[in-house]
């Protein structure tokens, strides 16, 4: 089901936060203009064109539609069933080893629609989703993603993520930990950069703009440490040539920044730098442990951050030093990552908890985020991470209309109203979402979702949920044994120190 796009929109009266680089972070009275999906009009009375559906609009919050930069459709079936465990020991429960066969088509398709529904209910309409499928690489499976976020009416980036290098060989001490007869059991066989490379072409030419644009490819290899180096340069090509990110996990958890020293002499983002992997194309997802040469290095080579705040939390793998790297000048952007590690697609929860932990050490005038940066980063931060800031991001004309309209009465976040910005970060949860716009037409109009059937598909989620659960507690149990072995890991690397061990690795 899709509804046609109208030609001319003119939402009238609002209160329009545009969001755009160098406005102050204040809504001011407007009417907005869409024609043929873009802004082209916005001004305080603007004339009613011919034919034109007239959208009144006075109370109501106008701005950009939030960006979603890190997510993993993959994790969607295991929310709510994981917690008090480090990265390197979840693993084993949602991306198992062992036992693991990939969800039927249909249930692609309704996982992916239900990313897109949580995502777009609460004002994200625009997600990078680093779709992790293993063990192949599949045109057809990734078709089905993109094919339910085109009808969803969502705008993604979507990849088709991959490691090549035997995952144990990417943890500093694991294969002392691991036994022989284990080690082999881990030991798969791996895709080569050149039979990834024909089906990125391949990806390009037949599901890369579906949508009319909205749907793009971007490359994800999983992080320097996993992967061979002739597959991220190759990766990297297709990104500089396509103009779509390499997105790609830096240094999420110390575990990994112990092996970073252990597999590169210290810092892997000199290493990227060294092979020519550093450039506006790169979104790292998380940069928790980046060190002060590290964040010159990815701000010389304007590289942006996916800052997974509430993920981190969870997974207790540090905070990020976000103050830091927006000193520096590196484009900051925010992640719910999967949701087996949130556990929701809500954006405005991040937003909340980022603006919290960047004073959760210390607070002054020069410390923490301000309301405006943290909604810079959950819009035209998100979308310059997307390569795509010159489309959606913020309110201004030219660009796609990719916006939300929130009804300020509707709740109590904004009763007393005070400062927008501020009662955004901290008060907003999405709730007072009533209408979302994506690419100039309405997929969901006065709180009811025009591109799809929600309730049919989240019923028939949970109709097929038992059965699912049921077979993934039988690969849980195949893995388990794994998972004092990761503990073993982990603690050896806690043992280590750090190259960089004097750092502050605070949020400021
Ligand atoms: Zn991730």
């Amino acid at each position: 089901m899709s509804a046609p796009r109208p030609e001319t929109i003119l939402i009238r009266g609002a209160d329009v936060l545009t969001m755009a680089a160098g406005d102050n972070p204040v809504p001011r009275r407007a009417d907005l203009l869409i024609e043929d999906g873009r802004i082209a009009g916005l001004g305080e009375v603007l004339p009613v064109p011919d034919g034109a559906q007239i959208v009144e609009a006075a109370g109501r919050l106008v701005m950009p539609g939030l960006v979603n930069a890190h997510l993993h459709s993959s994790e969607m079936f295991y929310r709510g069933r994981y917690e008090r465990m480090p990265l390197e020991s979840w693993l084993c429960w949602s991306y198992p080893f062992l036992g693991s066969s990939p969800v039927d088509l249909e249930m692609l398709r309704l996982r992916s629609l239900l990313v897109a529904i949580e995502s777009l209910r609460s004002g994200v309409t625009m997600i990078s989703d680093d779709f992790f499928d293993p063990p192949t690489q599949d045109i057809e499976r990734l078709g089905t993603v993109f094919k339910a976020y085109e009808d969803a009416g969502i705008r993604a980036n979507v990849s088709s993520g991959l490691m090549n290098l035997p995952y144990l060989d990417t943890l500093a001490h694991a294969r002392d930990v691991f036994p022989e007869e284990v080690q082999a059991q881990l030991d798969f066989p791996l895709t080569g950069a050149a039979d990834y490379a024909a089906f990125c072409n391949e990806v390009f030419q037949s599901l890369h703009g579906r949508g009319n644009g909205r749907l793009r490819f971007m490359l994800a290899p999983s992080g320097p440490q996993r992967c061979s180096i002739d597959l991220m340069q190759a990766c990297r090509d297709f990104a500089r040539r396509w103009q779509v990110p390499y997105h790609t996990h830096v240094l999420e958890t110390r575990t990994q920044a112990v092996t970073a020293d252990k597999l590169f002499g210290g810092s892997i983002v000199r290493f990227m730098r060294d092979h020519d992997l550093l450039g506006p194309e790169v979104l790292m997802a998380h940069a928790v442990w980046v060190s002060d040469e590290d964040i010159a290095l990815m701000a010389e080579a304007g590289v942006s951050v996916s800052w997974n705040a509430l993920a981190n939390l969870k997974l207790g793998s540090g905070l990020a030093p976000v103050r830091r790297m927006l000193d520096a000048g590196i484009n900051l952007s925010l992640g719910t990552d999967g949701a087996s590690s949130n556990d929701t697609m809500r954006l405005f929860d991040v937003i909340r908890v980022a603006g919290l932990i960047s004073t959760a050490t210390r607070a002054g005038p020069a410390q923490g985020l301000s309301a405006g940066e943290i909604l810079q980063a959950a819009t035209l931060g998100g979308a310059r991470a997307a390569m795509l800031s010159e489309t959606t991001g913020s309110l201004e004309i030219g660009k796609q209309a990719d916006l939300i309209l929130l009804d300020p009465s509707g709740g109590t976040a904004f009763t007393p109203s005070s400062d927008t910005a501020r009662q955004l970060v901290y008060g907003e949860n999405g709730s007072s979402v009533e209408s979302v716009m994506v690419d100039g037409r309405f997929v969901i109009r006065d709180g009811v979702f025009v591109t799809l059937d929600e309730a049919a598909i989240l019923a028939e989620i949970r109709d097929r949920m038992p059965a699912f659960l049921k077979m993934h507690e039988t690969v849980e149990a195949a893995n388990a044994f794994l998972v004092p072995l990761f503990e073993e890991v982990i603690g050896r690397c806690d043992g280590d120190r750090l190259s960089t061990e004097g750092e502050r690795r605070l949020p400021c």
